[in-house]
């Protein structure tokens, strides 16, 4: 639900000042974590929490503090080609939410692969070992 404010100043002229509630400024797992960022020409990936050891960035360092000198490692293009694509593998909506849906919500979305697919092929290894009853 979004407010609307609408302040009038002396000339009369109107000016608006959009606002959100509260519950709108919440930012969720993926907001709050480091953000990857991918060279544009390339594709390389910067990922905050494995830094860069060619260039003996430590991990955990965050793409906004690394030394403007620093360049992509595979192309060697500057820091302003890199776009920000989002934090990585980080368990997806509030942390609020982490303790409902049976632990599952705490997962990040590999471990969530893993739990879906690992789950289908035991099933699958299951049924096929049922041939093994004759
Ligand atoms: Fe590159």
């Amino acid at each position: 639900m979004r407010k609307r404010v609408v302040i009038m100043d002396q000339d009369q002229s109107e000016q608006t000042v959009e606002t959100l509630n509260p519950a709108a400024q919440e930012q969720t797992l993926a907001d709050l974590a480091p953000a990857r960022y991918e060279c544009a020409p390339c594709g390389y990936v910067y990922e905050p929490d494995q830094g860069d050891s060619s260039a003996d960035i430590p991990p955990g360092t965050a793409f906004e503090d690394l030394p403007i000198s620093w360049r992509c490692p595979v192309c060697g293009v500057g820091k302003s080609q890199f776009q920000n694509i989002g934090a990585g593998n980080v368990p997806s909506g509030f942390q609020e939410n982490l303790n409902y849906g049976l632990g599952v919500n705490t997962l990040t979305p590999n471990q969530k692969n893993l739990l879906i697919f690992g789950g289908l092929a035991l099933a699958v290894l299951f049924f096929l070992s049922l041939y093994g009853l004759n």
